[in-house]
């Protein structure tokens, strides 16, 4: 994509939703740490519905080790994973009182030193905690970009990469949120729904995706002649099925 259609991409999606964020509900850095940790391989709604009692008494590392990784596993049961990522979160809330004084750290690096916290987790907390320029790619950043033909790659490193390199200003600190959700409720993964997107005309993939109504009148037009031709095939089977009496008068055997 060229960089005008960079620009116009984020414009209309940035007009679309003046002030995208994420979905996950937190009410500080700590909590927002723990809820994107959660969040792997899982829905920002499951999440939020486990977290929401939970945060209402967790608000700091310690008060987590206080409640003990055997009552946050149960607290945590309805999420994936769910073994793991209270084991994850009992040791990062252990590492950030041992060594940032119960804060969440402010770099990359220190980030992704703790238990369960990856490079995508990283970019979460580093954009949504404490405003910084970061590129993270999940399942729908990856979709989209490579869909669109805005930051094609193989990996999600390399869409990283593509997208910090791409993104102009004014865009580059909501793109991820932008992107996220274009991918979540209009590029969506079994069908994109194209019909209704505001960026139709800058993106490559194809084919695009008809209105229902137009895919419906469609389906019809093609079963309808799905039948008629079944109906032919039958006229045509009848018509060379060999009638009773030739068919007696043929030897079924040989003599
Ligand atoms: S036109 Fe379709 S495939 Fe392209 S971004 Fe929009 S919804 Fe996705």
């Amino acid at each position: 994509m060229k960089r005008d259609q960079v620009f116009e991409f984020f414009r209309r999606l940035a007009e679309a939703n003046p002030s995208p964020t994420t979905e996950l509900e937190s009410s500080n850095p700590y909590q927002l740490l723990v809820a994107v940790v959660l969040s792997a391989q899982a829905t920002d709604a499951s999440v939020n519905i486990a977290c929401r009692p939970l945060f209402e008494r967790i608000r700091k590392p310690a008060q987590m080790l206080d409640l003990g990784e055997e009552r946050l596993r149960e607290a945590i049961k309805a999420i994936g994973l769910f073994n793991t990522k209270a084991k994850n979160v009992i040791a990062l809330s252990r590492a950030l009182i041992d060594h940032h004084g119960g804060e969440v750290p402010r770099s990359r690096e220190e980030l992704q030193a703790l238990p369960g916290v990856g490079r995508k987790t990283a970019n979460v907390v580093l954009n949504t905690a404490f405003g910084e320029e970061t590129f993270a790619v999940d399942t729908h950043v990856f979709r989209v970009c490579n869909r669109t033909g805005l930051a094609p790659g193989k990996t999600v490193d390399e869409v990283e990469a593509k997208l910090e390199k791409i993104v102009p200003q004014p865009f580059r600190r909501d793109a991820h949120h932008w992107l996220i959700l274009h991918g979540r409720y209009t590029c969506k993964a079994r069908l994109p729904e194209c019909w209704r997107c505001p960026v139709i005309d800058l993106c490559r993939y194809k084919p695009k995706t008809l209105p229902p109504e137009e895919r419906a009148k469609s389906n019809a037009a093609r079963s309808g002649s799905r039948g008629s031709s079944a109906a032919r095939t039958a006229k045509v089977r009848t018509a060379s099925k060999p009638t009773a009496g030739r068919s007696r008068s043929r030897p079924t055997r040989l003599p």
